[in-house]
């Protein structure tokens, strides 16, 4: 309907499901936990938690999301990815697990783990320009790295030594860090325009 709110589904196979809803929650934008292929259909977006990217990819197969997912989001359905998420939605892994599958998306190579055993969990301020004028407080946990980007692939922050930790490609977001941890609120809200941007041509 014109003039309606998004409906923002979180993929709720394994991870910090709660943490996004929560953000939602403060944001007042309406959220649905997606399951099921028939669940998926009713979302205008999706985010993919952080959590473990290899349990979140073997219970996409499990529950035969796997292939309905790549289809919605080959068709421009944006998706916000968090931590395990941009490791999910990335087109190559430079260490994944032998039997390990992503949906794809975004056209980059991803470390997955790349701060190693001393370092796996910190917290930063960042700047992300196009996302928000404020810093953004960000929770690394364990945290993939973005290790080369396509030529379609917007860089929208990094670390202060030039590393990547988060992109854009079309409707995809993907993001190392855990803003649903941080309370950060900038790459969701960024997130549910974008949602938005998408529901009005069909709308006007
Ligand atoms: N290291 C995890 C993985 O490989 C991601 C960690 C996270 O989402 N906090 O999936």
């Amino acid at each position: 309907m014109a003039g309606s709110s998004p409906l923002i589904g979180v993929l709720a196979l394994q991870g910090d499901v709660r943490e996004h809803e929560r953000v939602l929650d403060t944001l007042g934008v309406s959220h649905t936990q997606v399951r099921t292929p028939a669940e998926l259909e009713t979302v205008d977006g999706l985010i993919i938690p952080g959590g473990e990217s290899t349990v979140i990819d073997k219970l996409t197969r499990i529950f035969a999301m796997r292939d309905p997912l790549r289809a919605r989001i080959s068709l421009g359905m944006p998706v916000f990815g968090t931590c395990a998420g941009l490791i999910m939605l990335s087109d190559r892994l430079s260490d994944a697990t032998h039997d390990q599958q992503t949906l794809g998306g975004l056209d980059v190579t991803v470390r997955r783990n790349a701060f190693g055993s001393q370092v796996e969990s910190f917290e930063t301020t960042l700047r992300a320009p196009e996302v928000s004028t404020d810093p953004v407080e960000a929770a690394f946990i364990r945290a993939p790295i973005v290790e080369q980007v396509g030529a379609d692939v917007r860089v929208l922050a990094t670390l202060d030594d030039h590393r990547i930790v988060a992109v854009q490609q079309g409707n995809i977001v993907g993001i190392s860090f855990h803003p649903e941890i941080s309370g950060d609120l900038a790459f969701h809200r960024y997130f549910v325009g974008l949602v938005a941007d998408t529901l009005a041509p069909a709308h006007a």
